[in-house]
Order: structure tokens, then sequence, then C-alpha cells
């Protein structure tokens, strides 16, 4: 949809080029008309009383004006500046993978509404959790049931027989599960654990509370998120840039671990460790 003239928007920062000698290009994702880019000139002189407003997944109301080529940031105000995703490298890097998602899986000016709203979500929670990963996971499974890609985890993609409790095989192409009968129809399928099936159901179609009580244990958070990234990348068909950064920071910070600390215990969930910090 093509906003008006000068109109409002909710928004967050996606992300930001440096145009000129002191103006930015935003990218925000905004409630009314989806992702959009504005120009916010004269944001790098020192006093820019737009600088708050493009700080990156900075939350804000914004006053924006349709110009012939970009359009440009008027005035705004903040509603959150999640600081913490500013100022916490492992939440930072977090913040940076769901901002690129978010982008890469949308176009402009389609209003998605929904997708706003889980954005919002998970950049609020992303501030405070302590279980980042099971929270990216949750994140991932919202994104792709919104664009129209929810994985089928209860049938199989090719025969549509009833998955069994065993291991089954996750095909990207298929946009599913494949049960070991058809397992072989997709050479780029990968085998599936039963628990992994589980979390990934819990995390499609049941309360988040319950989620964070399941204590998921290192291996299986690391079959979660490759099945997830594996299908992402698929249907991108690209890396996913920010998730390599992502990874760094996470395994810098567990190395940073003084000895003298407990050190996390074999089987907490990787979500525990990775927040502990
Ligand atoms: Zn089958």
């Amino acid at each position: 949809m093509t906003p008006p003239r000068s109109y409002r928007a909710e928004a967050i920062v996606l992300r930001r080029t440096e145009l000129g000698e002191a103006d930015r290009v935003v990218t925000f994702f905004t409630a009314e008309y989806g992702k959009l880019k504005a120009v916010a000139k004269g944001v790098r002189k020192p006093k820019s009383k737009l600088a708050g407003l493009v700080e990156l997944f900075t939350h804000s109301t914004l006053q924006i004006a349709r110009g012939r080529g970009l359009d440009v940031l008027s005035q705004g105000e903040v509603i959150h500046p999640f600081l913490p995703l500013k100022t916490d490298l492992a939440r930072s890097s977090c913040a940076f993978y769901v901002a690129e998602l978010v982008s890469r899986f949308t176009v402009e000016h389609q209003e998605n509404v929904d997708l706003f709203d889980i954005l919002l979500g998970t950049m609020v929670e992303l501030c405070e959790t302590r279980k980042s990963d099971l929270l990216l996971r949750r994140f991932e499974m919202q994104l792709l049931q919104c664009m129209g890609y929810r994985p089928n985890l209860y049938h199989c993609t090719a025969c549509n027989a009833q998955l069994k409790p065993t291991t089954n095989a996750f095909s990207p192409s298929g946009g599913g599960v494949l049960c070991p009968a058809c397992a072989g129809a997709d050479p780029a399928a990968r085998g599936i654990s039963v628990n992994s099936i589980k979390v990934l159901r819990l995390l499609q179609d049941g309360d988040w509370a319950t989620a964070l009580r399941v204590n998921i244990e290192e291996h299986l958070a690391g079959e979660l998120e490759h099945v997830l990234r594996v299908y992402v990348e698929y249907l991108l068909e690209r890396r996913v840039q920010s998730a390599t950064w992502m990874d760094k920071v996470r395994s810098e910070v567990r190395k940073a671990v003084p000895p003298d600390l407990p050190q996390p215990s074999q089987g907490k969930g990787r979500a525990d460790t990775a927040a502990a910090h």
C-alpha cells in the first residue's frame, strides 16, 4: 500500500546505512506499511533531534514525508529504546539476526501487522530473557507461519501418513517432516529426533510459558537450531549473514566465563548457558 504524502507509522529500526556527509538511509518495519526505507537528514550531526529515532532496533512513532525518491523522516517519538539490545553483545547479536530475517522475508510497502507484533514481542523479550536460543526458535516458527511456510510436523509431507515417534527426516523443500519410508525421496532431508519434533510442535501450537519450562539439553538445542536454520536458508536461497556473527559471539561469551565461576553443567540447556551472561 502506498502511503499518503505525509504519514505516521509505528516502527522498529531493522538496519541503516550512511548517506552522504551527514544523512542515513534507515530501513524500518512498520505496523502500518510493512518494511519501508526513509532518509534521516543530518542525523549524523551532533545534536540531531532524529538521532535517537534511528538507533538500531529502536521502537518509535514516526512522522514521514513522501519524497520523489526516498521518503524523508521528519520527526518522531521513541516508545522504547531497547537499550539491552545495544549494550549487551549477546543480546545484540540475536537482535541483528531477528532484524535480518524480518528484512529478508519481506518486501517494501507490504503491510503485515502480525509480523510487526511478532517482531516487537521478540525484541521486548530479548531484552530480558535468559533463554535467548529458545526465544529465537519461537521467533523463527512464528515468522515461518506468518509468511506461509508453517512446517508440517504431524504428517509425512510425501505420503501424508501420521508421523510415528521415531527418527524421521526434515525436508526443507518439502516444508516439513518425511516418514522413514519416504526420507530417501529427498537427498537433502536430514534426520530429526522425536524430541526435536516435540519442541517444535510446542513452539508452533503450545503456549510460550509451557515451552519455557522445558529443559532443553545442549545437543537438542543444537539440533533445533540447525533444522530451522537450514529451512530458513533454503527458503531465502542464501546464508543469513548475522547468524555467523551470532554463533561467534556465543562461543566467545562462553569462553569468557571465568574459571572460578561455576561452569554451566552438562545437560543444561544451551539457552540457559548463552543467556547466563
Ligand atoms: Zn511418508
